[in-house]
C-alpha cells in the first residue's frame, strides 16, 4: 500500500506499529524521538544494531515537511531508501551518477512536498542549489548519519563532513540529529565542536554487544586457523577482513579452493560488481565475504554470524565497528582475529615512516597501544574493549575467549631479562629471528660471523622453545620494553623502561599463547 505524505499521523508509537510492525521502542529510541519532535537537537551514540535509523525516520514521518538525511556513502543511502520504500515510505536520495529521469522525478517530488526524507551526501547538503530545490517545501529536520566522519581521530574521516558545521546557519531553527556508533570520548568531543552541537541533548547507550563473543588467537598459520574457524560456521554468512586488496583476493580464492563459498569486495572493483557483491551478501545465506574495510558501512544484514580479522584492524574503534556488523539480530555471533608480532611491527613502521605530524603520530601510537592491549590482555576482553569507550563493565563477561578459557600466565621475568640481554649484548642491531638463534644457542652463519656464539647469552635460553621466544618478544614489544628500528631492517632496540626489568624492579607476566588450530608455531613468523 502506498502511503500518502500526510497519512502517517503524529504518534510515534503508532507509526512504529503500523509501518514497521514493531510493538514497542527499544532503549532510548523514544526519548530521542521526543527530543527531536520538541524541536531540539540530539546527538545519538548507540552502538551498531541498537536501532539508530528509527530515531530520525520516525520523527521525519511525524513532522510536516521533508527531512534532510546526510549520509557518507551512496551505497548506504540507497540501501536505506530501498528499505523504506519497501515499507511504503516516501523517501528518495540524490546522487551524482543517478539516471537523469530518476533525478528529475526526485526533484519534482521534493519541490512538491511529496517526500518525507531526502538522502544526500555531505557535499551536496551544503550547496545553495540543494536548498533551492525545496522550493516551498518545509525542511522538517536535518539528520547527520555516521557523524563520527567529521573527526580525524577515527579512521573514517571525511573532509566533506567538516562543512556540515554550517548546517545550523544554513537551516536555522530546524532541529538537527547526529548519529553514530563510534563514540570514544575524544570523537564525541570532536563531533560536538565541529558540528556545533553544544545545545544538543546527548543519548548514549551501552556499547556492549552481549551476543557477540570475542576471540583473538596468536597467529601461526592464518589460513588454516581461519578455515578451522569458518568450519564452525558452515551455512552462515560472515565477513573476513584483510588489510590489502591483494590479500583479499588471494584469501577468497584459497577459501573457494578449500570448500568455503566465498566472494570478495574491495574499493578497486567497478561499481556494478560492487553492487552485485553487496546484493549477493544481503540476499544469499552461507556466503563468506572476504573484504577490505571498504566493505561494511551500511551493510544492514541482520544475520551476519561472524566477523573475522586476519590483520590487525585500524584501531579499537575500527575493530568495534567491524565486529559490530555481526549479530544485529541479537543472536549469538562470533568475532575472531588472528594476531602476531608482525602486525605491531608493520603498524609501527607505517606510523613512523608516515607523513603525519609528530602530534598525529603520537595519537596513532596511543591508538595502536590500545588495540594491542586488547590483544594481549589476560583478562576479559569485553571489559577492556568497553573501558575504551568509557564504560565500566561490572564483571567478567563469560563470553570471550579469555573468560571461557582463562589465559595461563607465567612469570617471565627471567626470560625477559635474557631476551633483553640478548638485545643489548648483540648491540641492538638484530631482528627477532637472530636474537632467538642466539638465545637458543643455534649455530648459524650469522651467529658465527658476528662472534655471537662467544657471547655469555649464547644458548642461555635453550630451555625455552623458539615459538615461546617469539611470543616473549611480541609481548615485550606490546609492553613497550623494546621497540623496532625501522630504519635498520627491523633491528630490536631497548627502551628506557627495560632497565627496570634488568634491575629486577619489575616482574613481567607473559600470557601463554593459544592457537585455535593448525600446527604448533615453529617460529615461522621470523
Ligand atoms: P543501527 O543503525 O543503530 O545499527 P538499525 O537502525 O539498522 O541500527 O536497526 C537495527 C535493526 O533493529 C533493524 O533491523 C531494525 O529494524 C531493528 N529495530 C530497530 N528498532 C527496533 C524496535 N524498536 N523494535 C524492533 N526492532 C527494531
Ligand atoms: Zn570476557
Amino acid at each position: 500500500a502506498k502511503f500518502e505524505p500526510q497519512a502517517y499521523g503524529t504518534d510515534p508509537t503508532r507509526i512504529l506499529k503500523q509501518i514497521w510492525g514493531y510493538p514497542s521502542f527499544r532503549g532510548q529510541q523514544q526519548a530521542v524521538i521526543e527530543t527531536v519532535l520538541a524541536g531540539r537537537d540530539a546527538l545519538v551514540l548507540f552502538p551498531t544494531g541498537k536501532g539508530k535509523s528509527l530515531c530520525f525516520q520516525i520523527p521525519a514521518l511525524c513532522l510536516e515537511g521533508t527531512a534532510i538525511v546526510v549520509s557518507p556513502l551512496v551505497a548506504l543511502m540507497r540501501d536505506q531508501v530501498e528499505d523504506m520504500k519497501a515499507l511504503g515510505i516516501a523517501a528518495e536520495c540524490i546522487w551524482s551518477e543517478q539516471p537523469e529521469d530518476e533525478a528529475m522525478d526526485v526533484r519534482r517530488r521534493l519541490a512538491a512536498g511529496e517526500l518525507k526524507l531526502i538522502y544526500v551526501t555531505p557535499e551536496r547538503a551544503v550547496l545553495p542549489g540543494f536548498a533551492r530545490m525545496f522550493g516551498r517545501t518545509r525542511i522538517s529536520m536535518v539528520c547527520i548519519d555516521e557523524c563520527h566522519c567529521v573527526s580525524t581521530w577515527g579512521n573514517n574521516f571525511r573532509k566533506d563532513y567538516l562543512s556540515l558545521g554550517r548546517l545550523k546557519e544554513l537551516y536555522p531553527g530546524v532541529p538537527r540529529i547526529a548519529l553514530t556508533a563510534t563514540a570514544d570520548p575524544h570523537t564525541r568531543l570532536d563531533i560536538v565542536r565541529l558540528l556545533d552541537l553544544d545545545d544538543a541533548e546527548t543519548f548514549v547507550d551501552s556499547f556492549d554487544r552481549p551476543n557477540i563473543s570475542y576471540e583473538i588467537v596468536e597467529r601461526n598459520n592464518a589460513r588454516s586457523q581461519l578455515l578451522q574457524f569458518l568450519k564452525r560456521h558452515s551455512g552462515s554468512s560472515g565477513i573476513v577482513y584483510c588489510l590489502s586488496r591483494k590479500k583479499v583476493e588471494e584469501t577468497c580464492g584459497w577459501l573457494n579452493d578449500n570448500g568455503i563459498r566465498a566472494k570478495y569486495y574491495h574499493a578497486r572493483m567497478d561499481p556494478q560488481t560492487k553492487r552485485d557483491t553487496q546484493d549477493a551478501f544481503r540476499m544469499e545465506e552461507g556466503l563468506c565475504l572476504v573484504a577490505t574495510v571498504a566493505f561494511g558501512m551500511g551493510i544492514n544484514k541482520p544475520n551476519v554470524r561472524y566477523v573475522a580479522h586476519l590483520d590487525l584492524p585500524s584501531s579499537v574503534e575500527g575493530y568495534y565497528q567491524e565486529t559490530g556488523r555481526a549479530g544485529r539480530d541479537g543472536l549469538p555471533s562470533e568475532a575472531f582475529m588472528t594476531y602476531g608480532m608482525q602486525d605491531i611491527v608493520q603498524r609501527q613502521r607505517m606510523i613512523d615512516q608516515g607523513e603525519a605530524t609528530d602530534e598525529v603520530k603520537r595519537i596513532e601510537r596511543a591508538k595502536l597501544n590500545a588495540l594491542v592491549g586488547i590483544c594481549e590482555t589476560a583478562g576479559c576482553r569485553r571489559r577492556v574493549i568497553l573501558s575504551h569507550f568509557g564504560e565500566t563493565y561490572p564483571a567478567d563477561c563469560g563470553n570471550c575467549d579469555t573468560c571461557t578459557n582463562p589465559v595461563e600466565q607465567w612469570d617471565g621475568t627471567e626470560a625477559a631479562i635474557m631476551g633483553l640481554a640478548a638485545v643489548y649484548r648483540t648491540g641492538q642491531r638484530f631482528g627477532v629471528g637472530h636474537l632467538i638463534d642466539v638465545l637458543t644457542g643455534k649455530v648459524t652463519d650469522k651467529t658465527e660471523r658476528f662472534g655471537h656464539t662467544e657471547l655469555p647469552v649464547f644458548g642461555v635460553g635453550k630451555a625455552i622453545a623458539p615459538s615461546v621466544w617469539q611470543s616473549v618478544f611480541r609481548q615485550l614489544l606490546a609492553f613497550s620494553l623494546i621497540e623496532v628500528d625501522h630504519d635498520n631492517f627491523g633491528a630490536i632496540l631497548l627502551r628506557d623502561e627495560a632497565s627496570d626489568v634488568f634491575k629486577k624492579r619489575r616482574t613481567v607476566m607473559f600470557r601463554k599463547d593459544r592457537l585455535v588450530s593448525g600446527r604448533k608455531a615453529s617460529g615461522a613468523a621470523r
